[in-house]
């Protein structure tokens, strides 16, 4: 019997499972499809919040601390698995008419470099193929990009590697409670029990009859497009109005992302397509040239406000690690971190208050 069972392999899972393992904790993951084939695979991998001066310090505080641990953690699965996460400096330009001083004021807090640019040589300078929208903006040099599905797959062999157990095509229908307690899952084939269970399930973490009430996590519909160009073609990531474009190593160029609050709907749409296509084309004209080559969607856990459920359920033995909508990629390693903190009853290293059940009500 396990100690903990953790139910989602996600991005949030698979970090949680391993860094509970690793301070030595017997675990077993559960995954109702195929590891990271959910909004993990499905999103893009910046490592930073969209436009984050907007986000509580509680979310800043994670984004920071993941920063610091991810370029460790990828050379780490490198030497493990030999998987190459292709964590970039691409650097992000986020053309931008807010206040300037919100802005510095927050890079100046979180010691963040950053500069307001306004001129166009200046900009071309970062990246020569910003269209005559690109007017202005702050230009954020250190931010980074992952591959996420890369990520999803280094995790996957890191598991393997170092035998921590985990099943694929697992549905788990229900968490069971005596007394108050956790004793176990049972999925579609049998009962699993374990006095602890973390659920980190997505968009899908509410499904439980335990979570309903308590957990107010709800599926967001990300669409995003991706045209094949060559490499170095463009070199930057560039943000307008929630629009991105992330550039890969081998010349693939993503374009999100829709918000759209329909429910659990994975299907994609041509008004989607054009949406996004119309809108990084303004960003890079160049990309009207170059053909699509697929669109998806993923299901983001969206939150209130954004901060997500790291935190004990009231029920004894059950926690809730989800809801980190559009971040959690770049939430993900500080997150697990903490999460593994409060399920090993360990001084936490950081407040984990803000994250808890009741916060966000
Ligand atoms: C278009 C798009 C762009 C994005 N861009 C970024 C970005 O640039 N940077 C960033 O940081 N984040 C980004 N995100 C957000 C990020 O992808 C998510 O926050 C993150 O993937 C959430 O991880 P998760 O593990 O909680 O969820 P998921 O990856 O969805 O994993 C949850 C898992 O739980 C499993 N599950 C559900 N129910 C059960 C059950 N009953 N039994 C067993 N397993 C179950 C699911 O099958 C799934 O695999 C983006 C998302 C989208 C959609």
């Amino acid at each position: 019997m396990p100690d903990c069972i953790v139910v989602g392999g996600g991005a949030i899972g698979l970090l949680t499972a391993r860094q509970l393992f690793l301070q030595g904790m017997d675990v077993l993951l559960l995954e109702r499809g195929l590891l990271g084939g959910e909004s993990s695979w499905a999103g893009g991998g910046i490592i930073s919040p969209l436009y984050p001066w907007r986000y509580d310090d509680c979310v800043n505080l994670l984004a920071e601390r993941s920063k610091k641990i991810y370029p460790e953690l990828v050379k780490t699965l490198f030497e493990e698995t030999g998987s190459d996460c292709e964590l970039i400096d691409s650097g992000l330009f986020v053309v931008n008419h807010e206040n300037q001083q919100d802005i510095l004021s927050w890079s100046k807090k979180w010691s963040i470099e950053a500069s307001y640019i306004d001129d166009s040589n200046a900009i071309h300078q970062i990246e020569k193929t910003v269209g005559d929208a690109v007017g202005r903006g702050i230009w954020l040099p250190d931010i980074k990009q992952i591959r996420n599905p890369k990520l999803i797959k280094a995790l996957k062999a890191s598991f393997d590697y170092l035998s921590i157990p985990y099943q694929e095509n697992a549905v788990v229908e229900e968490v069971i409670v005596e007394n108050n307690k956790v004793s176990g899952v049972r999925t579609q084939q049998k009962v699993l029990n374990a006095d602890k269970i973390i659920i980190a399930s997505g968009a899908w973490s509410a499904q439980f009859s335990v979570t309903q009430a308590a957990v107010d996590v709800l599926p967001v519909k990300g669409q995003m497009i991706m045209y094949k160009g060559e490499p170095n073609l463009v070199k930057r990531m560039v943000l307008s109005e929630g629009h991105y474009i992330i550039p890969r190593n081998d010349g693939r160029i993503l374009a999100g992302s829709t918000l759209e609050k329909i429910g659990f709907d994975k299907s994609v749409s041509t008004s989607a397509l054009d949406e996004l296509h119309q809108a990084a084309v303004e960003l890079v004209p160049l990309l009207e040239g170059l053909p699509i080559e697929r669109q998806w969607a993923g299901l983001r856990p969206g939150t209130k406000k954004g901060i997500p459920y790291i935190c004990p359920h009231d029920i004894e033995g059950l926690y809730i690690h989800a809801g980190h909508f559009r971040n959690g990629i770049v939430l993900g390693a500080a997150s697990a971190e903490l999460m593994a903190d409060i399920v090993l009853d360990r001084k936490p290293w950081c407040d984990p208050v803000p994250y808890a059940l009741r916060a966000q009500h």
